[in-house]
């Protein structure tokens, strides 16, 4: 869905819409699992920089609520992982800020993204808010085994033959040794 400033400027535009996975692209982090859903609206602010300096800047507030599935922190194996939040962001047009000085800056702008020419991609917005509300570190359960770093079965499943630990550690130095000594 695209936010056109041409049509934000006539009217506030409101939203309530489902998408389906894929849609939205989420690279390697998380893939989405069932439809993710999102309403809210989208306003003009126009912030009065001087006389004939007024920046139509995109409002775009609203909330999305999904499910998705992460790859635990140690054994990759897909972890489903369900997700909502609210925002409630400004969107500057690229052009505004790029004249080489900083402006002075008055509110907190942790908040402000930028769009390009003249409309917002609620897509693009979505896609960076889900990433954002996603966990760090996903762990299937607590006392994930994870995958042995010898041979790489998943150690929740199937426990593996490889021993490790510090007496492996000394097994191995020994092995080092007696390459070392033999002729
Ligand atoms: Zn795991
Ligand atoms: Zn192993």
């Amino acid at each position: 869905m695209e936010f056109k400033i041409s049509e934000l400027e006539r009217e506030p535009i409101e939203f309530d819409l489902e998408l389906a996975p894929g849609v939205i692209d989420l690279g390697t982090e998380a893939e989405q699992a069932g439809q993710l859903a999102a309403s809210g609206q989208a306003e003009v602010l126009h912030e009065h920089r001087g006389p004939k300096d007024i920046v139509a800047d995109i409002r775009l507030k609203g909330r999305f609520s999904g499910k998705f599935q992460v790859p635990c922190a140690r054994c990759v194996d897909p972890v489903e992982v369900p997700l909502a939040a609210d925002f409630d962001l400004i969107f500057r047009p690229a052009a505004a800020d790029s004249e080489g000085l900083e402006r002075s800056i008055t509110a907190p702008e942790t908040e402000i993204g930028y769009y390009q020419k003249d409309s917002l991609l609620l897509e693009d917005v979505l896609r960076e808010q889900v990433l954002l509300a996603l966990p760090v570190r996903t762990l299937c359960k607590p006392d994930c085994k994870g995958l042995c770093p010898r041979c790489g079965v998943n150690r929740n499943s199937q426990p593996c033959n490889c021993e490790v630990g510090p007496s492996d550690l000394r097994w191995e130095a020994l092995a080092g040794l007696r390459g070392r000594i033999e002729p």
